[in-house]
């Protein structure tokens, strides 16, 4: 299968066309910085790169074109950034033995791409940041509108209120990190992090590989 997917995709620069990385060194230094906000309920959420340009082609190319292997390079370029851009909150996560936990697909959207890109890299993101993870702590209720075609900033929240339930309240970590590909209202992991919260989350960050910035 790689093979197929390497020949399909080869393992090239999607910046420059160089390279064998997905994202070179050089196209990467191009790529704005992210940031930390502060959002309600959240103690923060902390986006790596701007959601614009290459970055943003690189997340489309990820969802639309099933490059499921790009997506773990972009995990390895998260941990590398945060360990340099946020050393004292990485120290602060695995000392208190935060848990990542991604935020899940619909079913039916995960079934079509064939993976969950926010799993991939709250998998790797685990292993090169040396902490836990847990999958499945939360699920999709309904099938909801895609939040692209909405534009409406408030009509983007009701549609995102109350949409994941938690699975099992017994196996629900009191500390947590919420883990996506990209934020944009901040509806989507509010959510999440509410219906948790319900169930025994205590202390809640964000993690994205890339953010909309106001
Ligand atoms: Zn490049």
């Amino acid at each position: 299968m790689s093979l197929i997917i390497n020949w399909l995709f080869p393992r090239k620069c999607f910046g420059c066309g160089q390279g064998e990385e997905y994202l070179c060194t050089l196209c990467e230094t191009k790529i704005k910085n992210g940031e930390l906000i502060k959002k309600d309920g959240f103690e923060g959420i902390i986006s790596i790169f701007k959601y614009d340009g290459l970055i943003k082609d690189i997340i489309e190319k990820i969802k639309y074109g099933f490059v499921s292997d790009a997506i773990e390079e972009m995990a390895k370029k998260m941990a590398r950034k945060l360990k340099i851009d946020y050393p004292n909150i990485v120290k602060y996560w695995q000392e208190k033995k935060y848990i990542l936990v991604p935020i899940p697909l619909h079913p039916q959207r995960q079934r079509w791409r064939g993976f969950n890109q926010s799993e991939i890299l709250a998998e790797k993101l685990s292993k090169e940041l040396k902490l836990g993870w847990k999958n499945n702590l939360i699920r999709r209720k309904i099938k909801i509108k895609s939040q692209a075609k909405i534009k409406n900033r408030e009509e983007k929240w009701k549609n995102m209120a109350d949409i994941f339930q938690v699975v099992d309240n017994k196996i629900i970590p009191k500390k947590i990190i919420l883990v996506d590909d990209v934020i944009t209202s901040g509806a989507t992991m509010t959510g999440a992090l509410k219906a948790l919260k319900k169930s025994g989350v205590n202390l809640g960050w964000g993690l994205t590989l890339a953010g909309v910035q106001k």
